[in-house]
Parts: C-alpha cells; sequence; structure tokens
C-alpha cells in the first residue's frame, strides 16, 4: 500500500550538507504497528515527515496504492496530509485555550459537514480513546498521557489511513507509556501506524514489526514487506479520489495556504502596489 522506494534527503545549512536519509526502500502493509529504532539524528523524524508529507524526498519514490508521487504538486500534497495522515508529536501540540472537544473538532478537514456531524465525529474519536467524560477539560488540566491520547483521537477524527507518531511516549513514564501504547495497538488493528520510540523494549512487546535506523539506513527489519508490481492495488482504495472539498473549506484552506506562505503574499502585494503606484 506505501511503498518508499531510494529515497535521499539531505539538507544543506551553510556549507553543510548533511544526509538525514540514505537510499531508504522499505514497504508497509495496510495495517500494522511499526516501530521504527535509531539513535538521535539517525533519520528517524525526517523518514516520519517525508512518509507524511510534511516534508520533500530529492530523490527516490513514495507510491501510495501503487501510485507514485513523483509528480505531485503542493495541492497533492496537501490534501494527502489532510485526508490520509494523521500526527501524533511528542508534545501533543494541543491549542491551550481550548476545550478536548474543540481541539479535536478543529483538525476536522473533511468538508460538506454539518457542524452537528463535526462535533459526532469529535466525540466519537474521543470516546475511541476513553476520554470523551473529559471534552469540556482544558488541556492544561489534564495528564500528560491524558493529553497525549486526546492528541491521539485528533489525529483518528479524519479517519487517516496511516498514523505517524514521533516519539510519542517520550515525554510519559514508564506507566502511562504503556496505556498509550496499548492505544495505539489497537488503532493498529485496522490502519498503518508507523511510531519513532527510543524505547525498544516496549517497542518489541507492542510493535508487530520494528525497522532500525542509522545514519540515514536501514540496518533491520523484522518483518519486511515487499509489494510485487503483480499483486493488486489494495481494496481501501486511497482516499483522494473520493474527496470533494465544499465551497467554504476550499475557500478557507487557500486561506489557510495564503497564510502559511505569507511572506511570499506580502511581497506580491507590495510589489503589485509599487507597479499601480507607478503606473498611476
Ligand atoms: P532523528 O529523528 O533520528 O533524531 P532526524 O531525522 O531529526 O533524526 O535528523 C537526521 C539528520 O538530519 C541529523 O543529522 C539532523 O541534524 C539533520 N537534520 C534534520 N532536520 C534538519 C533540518 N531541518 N535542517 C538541517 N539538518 C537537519
Ligand atoms: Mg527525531
Amino acid at each position: 500500500m506505501l511503498q518508499i522506494q531510494n529515497i535521499n534527503k539531505e539538507y544543506k545549512t551553510g556549507e553543510l550538507v548533511q544526509k538525514a536519509l540514505d537510499q531508504v526502500t522499505v514497504g508497509f502493509r495496510d495495517s500494522e504497528f511499526v516501530a521504527v529504532l535509531g539513535p538521535s539524528g539517525s533519520g528517524k523524524t525526517t523518514l516520519l515527515n517525508i512518509i507524511g508529507g510534511l516534508d520533500r524526498y530529492d530523490s527516490g519514490d513514495i507510491k501510495i496504492n501503487g501510485t507514485s508521487t513523483k509528480k505531485y504538486k503542493d495541492r497533492d500534497w496537501d490534501s494527502y496530509r489532510n485526508y490520509s495522515i494523521g500526527f501524533v508529536f511528542q508534545s501533543y501540540n494541543l491549542i491551550p485555550h481550548q476545550s478536548i472537544l474543540a481541539n479535536v473538532e478543529l483538525s476536522l478537514t473533511i468538508a460538506g459537514m454539518s457542524r452537528k456531524q463535526r462535533r459526532d465525529k469529535a466525540k466519537r474519536a474521543l470516546e475511541e480513546v476513553g476520554l470523551l467524560d473529559q471534552r469540556h477539560k482544558k488541556p492544561n488540566q489534564m495528564s500528560g498521557g491524558q493529553m497525549q491520547r486526546v492528541a491521539i483521537a485528533r489525529a483518528l477524527v479524519n479517519d487517516p489511513d496511516i498514523l505517524l507518531a514521533d516519539e510519542p511516549t517520550g515525554a510519559l513514564d514508564s506507566e502511562t507509556s504503556v496505556q498509550v501504547l496499548e492505544l495505539l495497538k489497537k488503532v493498529a488493528s485496522n490502519r498503518l501506524v508507523i511510531m519513532v520510540t527510543h524505547n525498544e523494549q516496549l517497542a518489541g512487546s507492542y510493535a508487530t514489526r520494528t525497522i532500525k535506523l542509522l545514519d540515514g539506513k536501514i540496518t533491520a527489519d523484522s518483518d519486511p514487506y515487499e509489494l510485487t508490481d503483480k499483486e493488486p492495488v489494495s481494496a481501501k482504495q486511497s482516499k483522494l479520489a473520493k474527496v470533494s472539498m465544499s465551497f467554504f473549506s476550499s475557500i478557507s484552506l487557500s486561506f489557510n495556504n495564503l497564510w502559511t506562505k505569507k511572506g511570499r503574499t506580502i511581497l506580491t502585494a507590495f510589489a503589485s502596489s509599487i507597479g499601480i503606484i507607478g503606473i498611476t
């Protein structure tokens, strides 16, 4: 379903060129719990960000249900990220002044949904992580483990095919880590979960597969998966094809897009006004 082929990624900062990923090839099943292990700086976050479309690869290819992403435009990556991927970070990244329910609801990107439908979907996600009764709390009224479960609910609310978690238990004690891993294991029963972790022991007891990275290369894979060209494309087709955006959602996404590229937008506006003043 998800095939990573000969991916290379370098970061250039001034004179320094850092190879973060070096010819990485790996295939993932539609539903499995993969733990990515490796020392700090080995490329784990880079791999996760590239799989999730947060960062671009230099060369190689990522195939989603057999379809190459080589020709993907920013817009294609945006919808891939919005509809197929859920992210969970070590630092939870919840909005502090919003309720738990609002935090989950706000990340709903599926268009054409009524207010009530959105609320119901967010409630269902919170129920799945066992926190429905806590929905009116603010993040700072919860424990670290609870906040991470909220973050998982938020990542699941769009029902993504793939959940990516970068050291989700990195800030948690061992007892709470176990709860989060139990939850991720449950989540992985019907989707692909890829989790970066430092904890080899926990990875061994919860993940169904472990992959080791060193200096941007895969050095071990406990249960490799190679998709042959002849194999039929999975029944669970990518959601990209099905997505049709409502007018208002596409407008709000465009504004978001303008905002993320605010530097460019401001410069363009500035340059145009100089032009107009010049002509006048
Ligand atoms: P890990 O998550 O395994 O600790 P990373 O994927 O974050 O490793 O980093 C891999 C390598 O790439 C490291 O050497 C790191 O310094 C470098 N790197 C990661 N992100 C950037 C960036 N945005 N700019 C420059 N170098 C980076
Ligand atoms: Mg990292």
